[in-house]
């Protein structure tokens, strides 16, 4: 199909139209599937989804994309309650206030390429959130496919929320947290694994089976769902999904490693600086820690996690991110005495480049809140993980990373308040016990595998050749 699409002249190419969530998360993998589909013959449309307070992406950094910004109508819900809160709530008020934009926007787009129809506009791929707007570009007749940014496990726990509450699993019983959850095998889920409303108040709850009901839609509605993973990651729960969901599954993943030259996608401004730090450490020395874009933690969990990593004695990166601390927007401060604790063995950031600093020689290993991209990003590292989730899939993540990929060590077993003795044991474990050198050796075999499924013949670059062929197909 990208031979016809690409083949040369008179042949316009065909456009794949994007439609990122404005989050990072959701933005990264997003942008590498561009650049995957630009690679192939596609012209590529990103429509920009702005709520007040998101940074739009450069586009002079995608100078081959072209970028159609979407303002959001009215006024957001002011959704009150923490950042996580407020982002989830977001997600619900973008769909609601960009549906006549976006329509209006897609509409003139569609126009414009063919008086007649959708003219060499093959499809649009949404963010699985954004069931709303999907629906605008189906009533024009555009057919859809649905990224879905997490993992293909998680994406079963979502289909299996309404199943899990009918079951009585959900919602979850503080007693029985750790109770097994047998029905989704081969997967060793416990009962805080799969509740998704880990780290959110209570009345975020409805929401986030709202939420999950809407992706769960959005999939099941669109023309097949895109998932950032890989067979030989995930090949049972690709399977099970194959079985229970009525549309095609695209695991094209791992995406950043299949458009490596793409421009960063970064909202933040990344500090390179720590880069020529790592240059200057021995190799495979520093612990990497970073707990994504959205994640927080409390100014005591800030202090017992400093005291732990300064206590280890171990270099490290540390990405301090403003807003990390609960309540407090600037960067963090870190407790006094630690710049004195650690002086000469630590850097601290406010944004890395968190692909190019796993891919270090000098990092060791990587303490990450397992949101799927850095789960992932890990994984194709080969570098170990101390697990400490968060929020909604990431319990799941680090579950399969301690359990089934046995690359990961989870701190205090999951839940529970960080405390400096345990976290400095942690480390110690992840960086020199035998332990470590196991978890070492299996996600270097992860990243073979992983390097293995984006050669030519590797099973992500031929479902990427399935993917389009599906498309002409649509067409025909
Ligand atoms: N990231 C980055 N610099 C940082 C921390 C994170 O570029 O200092 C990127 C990271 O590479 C990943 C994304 O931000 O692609 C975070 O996504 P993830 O799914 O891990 O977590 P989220 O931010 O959605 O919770």
């Amino acid at each position: 199909v990208h031979a016809a699409v690409a083949a040369g002249a008179g042949h316009r190419r065909r456009r794949v139209l994007l439609l990122p969530l404005p989050l990072q998360g959701h933005i990264n993998p997003m942008f590498h599937l561009a650049s995957v589909l630009h690679a192939r013959g596609f012209a590529v449309t990103v429509f920009h989804l702005q709520p007040a307070g998101v940074n739009a992406p450069d586009a002079s950094l995608h100078p081959a994309f072209d970028f159609v910004p979407v303002p959001a109508d009215g006024d957001g819900d002011g959704a009150g309650g923490d950042y996580l809160e407020a982002t989830l709530a977001g997600i619900l008020d973008v769909n609601r206030r960009c549906e006549a934009p976006f329509r209006e926007r897609l509409a003139a787009l569609l126009e414009e390429a063919a008086p007649a129809g959708c003219g060499d506009v093959a499809c649009l791929v949404a963010d699985a959130h954004l069931l709303t707007l999907m629906d605008v570009a189906r009533r024009l007749g555009v057919p859809t496919l649905a990224l879905r940014t997490g993992s293909a496990a998680s994406f079963r726990v979502f289909a299996a929320h309404r199943m899990l509450r009918d079951m009585g699993y959900l919602p979850a019983r503080e007693s029985e947290l750790d109770a097994p959850v047998t029905v989704l095998p081969p997967a060793p889920y416990r009962v805080r694994d799969v509740m998704l409303t880990a780290g959110f108040g209570g009345h975020a709850q409805d929401q986030i089976y709202e939420l999950v009901s809407r992706a769960v839609e959005a999939v099941r509605t669109s023309s097949g769902l895109i998932l950032n993973t890989f067979d030989a990651l995930e090949h049972d729960e690709l399977a099970a999904l194959r079985r229970d969901l009525d549309v095609p599954v695209f695991d094209v993943g791992p995406l950043h490693k299949l458009s490596p030259t793409a421009p960063p996608s970064s909202l933040l401004r990344q500090d390179r600086g720590c880069l020529e730090w790592l240059d200057s450490q021995a190799p495979a020395s520093v612990l990497y820690v970073s707990f994504g874009s959205i994640a927080s933690v409390s100014a005591g969990e800030l202090v017992e996690a400093a005291w732990g990593i300064a206590n280890s004695g171990h270099p490290f990166l540390w990405v301090l991110r403003p807003g990390l601390v609960r309540g407090a927007a600037a960067a963090a401060a870190l407790p006094d005495g630690f710049d004195a604790a650690t002086r000469g063995r630590g850097a601290v950031v406010s944004w890395a480049p968190q692909e190019e600093v796993l891919a270090h020689p000098a990092t060791a290993a990587f303490w990450t809140h397992c949101g799927w991209n850095s789960t992932l990003e890990s994984v194709c590292a080969g570098v170990p993980m101390l697990l400490r989730p968060c929020f909604g899939d990431q319990p799941g993540n680090a579950r399969y990373a301690e359990r089934v990929w046995r690359a990961g060590l989870a701190l205090d077993g999951g839940g529970g308040e960080l405390e400096r003795g345990k976290v400095e044991a942690a480390i110690r474990r992840l960086m020199e016990e035998d332990d470590a050198a196991g978890m070492r050796r299996r996600a270097g075999e992860l990243k073979s595998r992983a390097a293995e499924c984006i050669t030519k013949a590797g099973s992500s670059c031929l479902i990427i050749d399935k993917l389009g062929a599906a498309r002409s197909r649509a067409d025909a």
